[in-house]
């Protein structure tokens, strides 16, 4: 095994390291058919982390077959006792809480701190949450115009769920869908990110503790291609719910159409345009604005990566943001202090790089940042931008990393236009003590969810999604039951 940092790990979390990673269908571990595996790294270090078996075309039909063949039981079992099984779940995953924390910050790099207070309570409020729907989802009676017919609806499950989930939340991103998958009575196959396979295999161990039965949770480790792509494309997956970048989720669009017209909803990026106005606290809106974006080193979906400032609050704003940029403290996960751990992969460091090679090209003007930090592990200096060209590819596309863009703003008019200027919609946030401005924004962005003298706060009662090109569908609150359901209408003759 490599070496992992001076830390006082749980024992559960270094057995679960030295242990062989199978795939998990029908709540058994099984060796991929053509036995293939690849590797997780350590973000921090760049080294090896663990061998992971990697699924093929025909490892995804073993999972589906188990899936499909494990639906009718599952959805026909009491709302109830569903739902008593993930509350079973939940406190299993606040039970090993310790050890899923480690592997998440392990694999995806983010500190120990964020991924214990963060990441692991919000996984078992999101599941607990949406288990209390299992008995809740209603339909409703219809007033025809025809006699003597009686109508009601049922909502009832789609069947065989792929979840196809990205690597800045692992476990997170997991239970947003499994969570509202099996609470409406589907069963599941979930594809972690390459990047970070590790915290869902844990999960799936627990998942049979739990007493989950065989079949209706399948966890397949395998990159796009082959292993998403195949459920992507398979006759007898129903839905794919999907979170990542705007391209792949076309992808899946596509291979949803070319298949069975599978559902699909999708969750992508986003550029999303953070504002400042003069009359604002400024020390919230400054604070509020780093976190914005450097939280996670900026590779969360809704980092506010457009700080917008209005005019006479500019220099102030900017000067303020570097200053506390600059105290960040850049380091691995497991560090005493640190704000920034690394970037996921190799990959998204030469990717983020090159963003900010290609911002200075097109005349944005580095203010701090952005530079490597040592060598093994795949660390950056959070960067900022001053910027006034929205044109650029700095401020049109999606980075995934720590560098925030700040320009100044003159007017209403121009402020509307430049906030929804991107092809995402995926959140916004705005800082004023003006009431009434701060409203008049929040309904003017195009975006999924505004926040105000605040941001990036997500709670699993709030419906969540994009506009535009940040997708579509609503994960969270009861409209995340929706996403898993389809409305059945039956009439009765009551001749
Ligand atoms: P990605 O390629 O969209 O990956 C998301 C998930 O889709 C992963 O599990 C990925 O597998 C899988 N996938 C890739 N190609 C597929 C295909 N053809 N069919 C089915 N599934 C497929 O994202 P990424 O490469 O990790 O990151 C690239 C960019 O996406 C980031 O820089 C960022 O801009 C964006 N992103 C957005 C979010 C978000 O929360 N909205 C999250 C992550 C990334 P593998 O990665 O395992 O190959
Ligand atoms: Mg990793």
């Amino acid at each position: 095994m490599t070496k992992l940092p001076e830390y006082n790990f749980q024992p559960a979390t270094l057995k679960f390291l030295s242990a062989p990673k199978q795939l998990f269908i029908n709540n058994e571990w099984v060796a991929p058919k053509d036995g293939k595996t690849f590797e997780t790294i350590n973000p921090a270090t760049g080294q090896v982390l663990a061998e992971v078996a990697l699924a093929g075309e025909a490892d995804v039909d073993a999972a589906v077959a188990a899936a499909k063949a494990a639906f009718p039981a599952w959805a026909a079992t009491i709302a109830a006792d569903r739902a008593a099984l993930l509350f079973k779940l939940a406190d299993l995953i606040d039970a090993h809480a310790d050890t899923l924390a480690e592997l998440e910050t392990l694999d995806n790099g983010k500190p120990i701190r964020v991924a214990s207070r963060g990441d692991l309570p919000y996984v078992t409020k999101h599941l607990r949450y949406q288990a209390g729907w299992a008995d809740k989802i209603e339909g409703s009676t219809v007033p025809v115009t025809f006699p003597n017919q009686f109508v009601y609806t049922r909502r009832e499950p789609l069947g065989v769920v792929g979840a196809i989930i990205p690597w800045n939340f692992p476990l997170l991103m997991a239970i947003w869908k499994l969570g509202p998958a099996l609470t409406a009575g589907n069963t599941l196959i979930l594809k972690p990110a390459e990047q970070t396979p590790l915290s869902a295999l844990y999960l799936a161990e627990l998942v049979r503790e739990a007493g989950i039965p065989a079949g209706v949770v399948n966890v397949l480790t395998g990159p796009g291609e082959p292993t998403g792509a195949a459920l992507a494309a398979h006759m007898d997956v129903a839905k794919i719910a999907f979170t990542g970048s705007t391209a792949v989720g076309g992808r899946i669009m596509e291979a949803a159409a070319k298949s069975n017209l599978k559902r699909v909803s999708l969750e992508l990026g986003g550029k999303s345009p953070n504002v400042i106005f003069a009359d604002a606290d400024m020390n919230a809106a400054i604070r509020g604005a780093q976190w914005a974006v450097f939280s996670t080193a900026g590779q969360e979906c809704v980092a506010g990566t457009r700080l917008f400032v209005e005019r006479s609050a500019y220099d102030q704003v900017v000067e303020g943001l570097r200053l506390n940029v600059e105290r960040m403290v850049v380091d691995h996960g497991f560090a005493e202090k640190v704000h920034v751990g690394p970037l996921v992969s190799e990959q998204q460091l030469s990717r983020v790089s090159s963003y900010i090679d290609e911002g200075k090209k097109a005349g944005a003007q580095l203010v701090t940042g952005g530079e490597r930090v040592g060598e093994g592990g795949y660390f950056m200096k959070p960067a900022v931008f001053a910027y006034q060209d929205d044109s650029i590819k700095l401020v049109q596309e999606e980075i995934f990393g720590p560098v925030a863009a700040v320009t100044a703003f003159d007017s209403w008019d121009e402020l509307v236009e430049r906030s929804n200027s991107t092809m995402y919609g995926l959140a916004a946030g705005v800082w004023t003590k003006d009431v009434g401005k701060a409203h008049r924004y929040a309904h003017a962005v195009q975006a999924g969810t505004v926040w105000i003298n605040g941001y990036g706060m997500i709670d699993p009662a709030a419906p969540f999604g994009g506009y535009k090109m940040s997708g579509f569908g609503r994960e969270m609150g009861k409209e995340a039951i929706d996403l898993y359901t389809q409305v059945k209408t039956v009439w009765v003759n009551t001749q």
